[in-house]
């Protein structure tokens, strides 16, 4: 099965510098999460894991300097959780970029073909298990585009303005639609 061999690759490569995958697999996701995202309810639902294991893996990376918490400036007893200097730098030796390197090279036909694939895949799986996309913010029927040309978009559903760069993050409250 295609699938699980390149998934038992990328598991072997995801044990370096010392962290372990579901490590990697926070660093990665707050790299990307909008600012409404980067929290560990938001982290718990994007890994389907255990409130424990988030709790764990946090307090992992925040001794290792990796990430940094700090109360929610909108809701004081909710927590916010920000990459530091040190862990964006270490993303930059992801064990599994070079598996991306290699589908970004593939021919530009094949490339939209497997990333129109992956993404339907993923879609029907997570609609089975109940699980929320996570999808990028600009895709949402929320997102309200007022300069086509770069932002500020709006959030329809927070009431909030969106930077261009927001756009382009993935959110924890992303609705495709219909
Ligand atoms: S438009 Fe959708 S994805 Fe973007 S911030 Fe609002 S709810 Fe999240």
């Amino acid at each position: 099965m295609l699938l699980e061999r390149l998934a038992r690759i990328l598991q072997n490569e995801a044990h370096a510098a010392g962290l372990k995958p579901t490590q990697w697999e926070a660093l990665r996701y707050l790299a990307r999460a909008n600012r409404f995202s980067r929290s560990p309810s938001a982290l718990t639902a994007y890994l389907g894991t255990t409130k424990g294991t988030v709790s764990q893996t946090l307090m992992a990376l925040e001794r290792k300097g990796l990430v940094v918490k700090a109360p929610d400036t909108a809701h004081r007893r909710h927590l916010h959780i920000d990459l530091t200097p040190e862990g964006e730098r270490l993303l930059l030796q992801d064990p599994i970029a070079a598996v991306t390197r290699s589908a970004e090279q593939l021919p530009e036909q094949q490339r939209r073909h497997l990333a129109e694939s992956l993404s339907a895949l993923l879609t029907d799986t997570l609609r089975q298990r109940q699980g929320r996309p996570f999808g990028v913010c600009r895709t949402c029927r929320f997102f309200q585009t007022q300069h086509p040309d770069g932002g500020p978009h709006r959030c329809g559903l927070l009431g909030v303005a969106l930077s261009a760069d927001d756009s382009q993050r993935i959110c924890q409250e992303q609705d495709p639609g219909p």
